[in-house]
């Protein structure tokens, strides 16, 4: 590979003393933070103008935390004592902007990675950006699992002559009132989009084409994510995954009846084995028991005025929401490592996948939401801080059209 200046003369090229992070989400930041108590200085690459983009920009209105704040909390900084038990998207993006200020973090915004791979014969990642050519011994992807929306093909959804959106769009019913609205999806952000359209006045019908596990959101008047991660310390899964199930029965009923089955493999289980996550009740449910949430079987079809169903059924509707999931873009950028799967996931599974080579890690891809990225960020940061060696007189072994960044 030739030098930066070689290969295209407008693109600057910058010399990162530290780590690479791409992504300035909950993720990027936590190894940030970690690293500068290593004294380690980091760069962070965000393709959009925020931190925490796909909170400020892509989430609804009314979203709270789906876990306790405790398990929610980033390393180093707790979450202010004066927040609910479950903080509203507010809330926590409140609480991330505060956590970048007291670790002084200053991301570089507006830095779209394009490419990233490792150049062999100087030992380095080179990371592209749309102006920037950015060389570095370690390379972090914090691009996150929920990086893209995944956008399902409905036949003849293109003939629909209402509007189309992907959940990632959704901000509140408000505009949606008096609508007949199907939301294709049940996982959390489907039902919790159907229960905001019922509290607008809109009509929803929610597709569950598949089985779903829906829990209370707390047993006991304790929360169920809780019960579950301090019952794992003790039994085994497949008892805990009972137990769950059983106490779910007893709190909400069988589910089955209102059309929403239960797959034959526990929650925990499942969620280990394919990382759909069980969705957490949030009342929801009680809308569906009113039936003021219709629960339908899978589309066959989408129609110019709304949708033919696997029953026979046609509705008419106003709006549709995909309410279909995320998924990581890392394949579209990294180039020339096997470490992520084609879906973008690491190989290795938790609690290993943070690590690869030549000095690639990844944070926040262990479906374990920010209990997982505070758990890789630790790891990181030590790693890389057991190799930081600064050097000292960097300016003499540049040349003129190199930025140097992050100065120690
Ligand atoms: C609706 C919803 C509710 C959730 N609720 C919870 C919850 O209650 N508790 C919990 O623990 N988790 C929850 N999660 C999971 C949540 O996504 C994560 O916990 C958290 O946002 C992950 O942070 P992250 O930094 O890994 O990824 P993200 O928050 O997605 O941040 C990744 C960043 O990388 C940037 N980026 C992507 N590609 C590039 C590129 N090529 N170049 C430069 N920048 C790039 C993006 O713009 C983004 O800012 C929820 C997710 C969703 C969608």
């Amino acid at each position: 590979m030739g030098s930066c200046k070689e290969n295209e003369p407008q693109m600057k090229c910058a010399w990162v003393l530290g780590p690479i992070i791409v992504g300035a989400g909950p993720s990027g930041l936590a190894v940030a933070a970690c690293l500068s108590q290593h004294g380690v200085p980091s760069v962070l690459l965000e393709k959009s103008d925020c931190i925490a983009s796909l909170w400020q920009y892509r989430t609804y209105d009314r979203l709270m935390l789906h876990l306790p704040k405790h398990f929610c909390e980033l390393p180093l900084l707790g979450f202010p004592e004066d927040f609910p038990e479950y903080p509203s998207r507010q809330q926590f993006i409140s609480y991330i902007e505060s956590y970048a200020a007291r670790f002084s973090i200053k991301p570089r915004f507006r830095q779209w990675v394009k490419t990233a791979e490792f150049d062999s014969s100087c030992g380095l990642w080179r990371v592209r950006t749309q102006d920037i050519e950015y060389f570095s011994r370690w390379l972090i992807v914090a691009t996150g699992e929920n990086a893209e929306p995944v956008i399902p093909e409905i036949s003849g959804i293109d003939k629909f002559r209402g509007p189309v959106m992907h959940s990632s769009d959704y901000k509140s019913g408000a505009d949606f009132q008096n609508q007949k609205v199907l939301v294709v999806g049940c996982g959390n952000s489907g039902m919790e989009v159907s229960l905001d359209l019922v509290s607008h006045h809109a009509v929803p019908h929610m597709v569950v084409r598949s089985t779903v596990h829906v829990l209370p959101r707390e047993m006991f008047g304790l929360s169920t994510f809780g019960i579950a991660m301090a019952l794992l310390k003790w039994l085994p899964l497949r008892l805990v995954d009972k137990f769950l199930l059983l106490a779910s029965n007893i709190i909400i009923g069988n589910t089955d009846r209102l059309g929403l089955r239960r797959p034959k493999t526990g929650p925990i289980e499942l969620k280990n084995a394919t990382g759909k996550t069980p969705v957490l009740d949030v009342g929801a449910l009680s809308e569906i028991k009113a039936g003021k949430i219709k629960v339908m079987e899978g589309v066959r079809e989408i129609t110019r005025t709304g949708a033919k169903f696997v029953n026979g059924q046609e509705k008419e509707f106003d709006s549709i929401i995909l309410a279909t999931g995320y998924k990581s873009n890392v394949p579209s950028w990294l180039k020339s490592s096997d470490f992520f799967t084609e879906q973008g996931m690491p190989k290795t599974p938790f609690p290993n996948g943070w690590k690869g080579e030549n000095g690639l890690y990844s944070v926040g891809f262990t479906r374990r939401g920010i209990l997982g990225t505070s758990s890789d960020a630790v790891k990181i940061a030590k790693d890389i801080a057991a190799q930081w060696r600064p050097i000292k007189d960097v300016n003499s072994t540049c040349n003129t059209h190199i930025i140097l960044l992050g100065k120690p």
